[in-house]
């Protein structure tokens, strides 16, 4: 598809661009603070699968940069944003980069000393499970996700932008109110895991009442959130100055990954067209 057609096809990916967003995955994150209010009095924050760095800008523009402008603020007063990657990325004023794995220990204890110690006011999060298209695997590792969010929030909702496309089944969670178990230790937490996938596991466990009573159901709120009568990610759009009668210009996207992991499968593929069977000397890590 051509950077045109795509500009028509998806209104998103064109306003991104227009706006300076690296990702279309921004008005996402914008349209959930619309309906959520996710940002109001949030000092310290976290944003975990990060790049190439949209929903960063988001809190750069939200928290950051209003703060930076206030004449009477102090540089200690400043709002933390921390944003983790496997992947680099470009700056972002007043976002912290950690490049790493947010499953490992290593890289949560990386976040805590930015934080001195204190916690998170919010945790943002663009990644999701990975499916093996094994479905029953699939739904209980999903099911398990949904479970542990219960545990540890006493408000969870589902909410799809109106910025995600209807054809695809992407939803976010939307976890409140943070209040883990009654002697919760974070080092125990996979244990504590463990026990909520186990049919009779969860009896053990004191935690908001009644979620798993009955028929062991638990049932989430799901909500559309951005302007509903807003754009529609569905739908195609005339280009502005084609319906003008003018000749439209494409824009180029604001910041293309700085290290795609596609990068070595392209050079990989190169090489083996020209006929160069010595794939060792390339770098894996380029
Ligand atoms: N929210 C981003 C934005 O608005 O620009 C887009 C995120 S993209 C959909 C998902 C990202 O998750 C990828 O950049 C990928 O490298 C990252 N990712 C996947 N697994 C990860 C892990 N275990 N630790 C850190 N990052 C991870």
């Amino acid at each position: 598809m051509g950077k045109a057609s795509k500009d028509k096809r998806d209104i998103y990916y064109r306003k991104a661009k227009e706006e300076g967003w690296r990702a279309r995955s921004a008005f996402k994150l914008l349209q959930i603070d619309e309906e959520f209010n996710i940002f109001q009095g949030v000092k310290r924050v976290v944003d975990l699968c990060a790049a190439p760095g949209s929903w960063s800008q988001v809190l750069s523009r939200k928290l950051y940069a209003p703060a930076k402008m206030s004449p009477d603020h102090r540089d200690g007063d400043l709002p933390l944003i921390v944003a983790i990657d496997l992947q680099p990325m470009a700056p972002i004023d007043g976002v912290i980069q950690v490049q790493g794995d947010i499953t490992n220990a290593r890289t949560a204890e990386v976040v805590i000393k930015h934080f001195d110690g204190c916690k998170a006011d919010l945790v943002v999060c663009d990644g999701a499970p990975d499916v093996t298209g094994l479905h029953d695997m699939d739904e209980f590792v999903q099911s398990q996700l949904i479970l542990a969010l219960k545990l540890f929030f006493s408000h969870v909702t589902f909410a799809k932008p109106k910025s995600s496309r209807n054809s695809s089944i992407e939803a976010f969670a939307v976890c409140e109110n943070y209040s883990p178990p009654e002697g919760f230790n974070e080092r125990d937490l996979y244990h504590l895991l463990e026990k909520v996938g186990s049919p009779s596991g969860a009896d053990n466990l004191d935690c908001h009442s009644g979620w798993l009573e009955g028929p062991n159901k638990v049932y989430i709120p799901f909500l559309a959130c951005g302007d509903l009568s807003g754009y529609d990610s569905d739908r195609s759009y005339p280009l502005p100055s084609s319906a003008e009668g003018g000749r439209y210009q494409s824009l180029d996207p604001v910041q293309p990954p700085i290290a795609p992991p596609y990068k070595t499968a392209l050079e990989l593929k190169k090489a083996s067209s020209r006929g160069i069977l010595e794939m060792d000397k390339l770098s894996l890590n380029s």
